[in-house]
């Protein structure tokens, strides 16, 4: 059976991109607004010759409970049917509320997480990404999904954590 990876973190991070980047091909649902990602699909990828299943997240909605809490519930879904968890976050933007109910989430499951810096489209953003060390989720991996950047680097990571 092949091991499987979730792709948690807020909407609009880059996740899908990041996905589609991974695949090598466009599959994932990429949107400018948040939120239209169907709710988990998983796609079978490889890196450096061993496979594993991605599972993209998102189609968040809002209820009463609010946005930060409706983002952590499904994130919880899929981490507990995930062997390691890809945690993205915007390295330009910060973290958010939002971003910390994820890694409330991750704490709790004891599961293995790589954390990947997204955005970090060039050399000014390396800083930005190094201050994701704060989530205590151990080593921010700079990336641009868009562009490729970083992401050998974080796949070795990844796989190294399954
Ligand atoms: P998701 O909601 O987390 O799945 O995010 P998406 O993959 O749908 O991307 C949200 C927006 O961020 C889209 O407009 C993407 O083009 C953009 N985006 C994703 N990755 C990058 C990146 O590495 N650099 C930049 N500049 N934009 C990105
Ligand atoms: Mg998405």
């Amino acid at each position: 059976v092949k091991p499987i990876v979730a792709v948690v973190g807020r909407p609009n991070v880059g996740k899908s991109t990041l996905v589609n980047r991974i695949l090598g091909r466009r599959e994932a649902v990429v949107q400018d607004t948040p939120g239209v990602t169907r709710d988990r699909v998983s796609y079978d990828a490889n890196w450096n010759g061993r496979e594993f299943v991605l599972v993209d997240t998102g189609g968040w909605v809002s209820d009463a409970k609010g946005m930060a809490a409706a983002i952590a519930e499904q994130a919880e879904l899929a981490i507990s049917l995930a062997d390691a968890v890809l945690f993205v976050v915007d390295a330009t933007v910060g973290t958010l509320d939002e971003d910390e109910a994820v890694v409330r989430v991750l704490r709790r499951s004891k599961k293995p997480v790589v954390l990947a810096a997204n955005k970090v489209d060039d050399q000014r953003h390396e800083a930005m990404a190094a201050s994701m060390w704060n989530l205590g989720l151990g080593e921010p991996y700079p990336v641009s999904a868009m562009h490729g950047r970083g992401s050998g680097d974080l796949l070795d990571a990844l796989l190294d954590a399954l």
